[in-house]
């Protein structure tokens, strides 16, 4: 990923791809003071940029430091790097971070670092799969309590457990992994909400301890607006056996169909199907919708 052409947005200016470094004695490297975003670019605009900024913001005030740039800088950097590298369907990356001016678990006195980057990419999973539904499996770690860790931030540290639970889900030929919470419930997949479809109605496990995705709340805003009711409650594994159709949402996801659950085979439902369609509409803005 380091070597390639291109334009990095870092602590205020453009700078190319190959010089957008860091030092090894980085706090965040040491000690996951770090916090990023994930969004995606749509015909050249950036879908939902303000609400990612925010959340960006927020994610660092959980860990304890503030960006030093608005969410109205954030939006223009973010629009900058879309410029600089002439993007129009892109992934792009915020991410904020405790510099190298401090070494140790207190780091009250390092910089606090910027940068967005953005590239070309396509769907999270091929376009085969989306068809067939991913397979997932249960992953062996658990969402902590949210007194446990700022499971409300999108913190870097939070995904050391993402990562291991889908390289042990892709090691044993899965394509991701569903977590369970603290307390045994539902919560979502690695990296990407879920949703379960029962009896024409939409479930959805209570976001109290993982992220409330930017994508889950405009997918539940798309299906009210088709008239389907959105259950948010907490729920339990039990409840996938019974399932009519599953799906996950994220940005970089979008709105993914599940094909199996650890041996348990959906359909990709008329629901997900259309859910899938609106958003994908939505995003490209040929569908006006409240939540837009
Ligand atoms: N949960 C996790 C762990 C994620 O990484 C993501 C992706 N950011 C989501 C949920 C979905 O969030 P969003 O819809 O805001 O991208």
């Amino acid at each position: 990923m380091d070597d390639r052409d291109g334009m990095i947005w870092i602590d205020g200016e453009l700078k190319p791809w190959r010089d957008a470094k860091i030092h090894v004695l980085t706090h965040a490297l040491h000690y996951g003071s770090c916090v990023f975003e994930g969004q995606r670019v749509y015909n050249g605009k950036v879908f939902k940029l303000t609400d990612h900024s925010t959340r960006l913001r927020k994610s660092a005030e959980l860990l304890g430091f503030e960006i030093p740039y608005s969410v109205a800088e954030l939006d223009k950097a973010c629009e900058a790097v879309v410029a600089a590298n002439k993007l129009t369907d892109a992934y792009m990356r915020p991410v904020a971070w405790r510099g190298s001016e401090q070494m140790g678990v207190a780091a009250q006195q390092t910089k606090i670092h910027v940068a967005v980057a953005a590239w070309d990419w396509g769907s999270y999973f091929s376009e085969e799969l989306r068809e067939r539904g991913i397979r997932l499996t249960w992953a062996r770690w658990r969402r902590p309590a949210p007194d446990t860790a700022p499971s409300a931030s999108k913190a870097a540290g939070l995904y050391m457990i993402c990562t291991m639970s889908k390289h042990e889900a892709e090691a044993a030929g899965f394509h991701d992994a569903l977590m369970l919470d603290y307390r045994g419930r539902l919560s979502e997949a690695t990296g990407a909400n879920l949703f379960v479809v029962k009896g024409g109605k939409i479930h959805t496990p209570v976001p109290d301890c993982f992220l409330d995705g930017i994508t889950r709340r405009t997918v539940m805003d798309l299906a009210r607006q088709r008239g389907i009711e959105v259950i948010e409650r907490p729920m339990w594994p039990y409840e996938i056996a019974t399932a009519d159709e599953i799906f996950l949402t994220g940005s970089a996801a979008e709105v993914t169909a599940v094909g199996e659950v650890d041996g348990h085979n959906l359909q990709v439902g008329p629901i997900t199907r259309a859910l899938r369609d609106d958003y994908a509409r939505l995003v490209r803005g040929e569908l006006k919708a409240a939540a837009a």
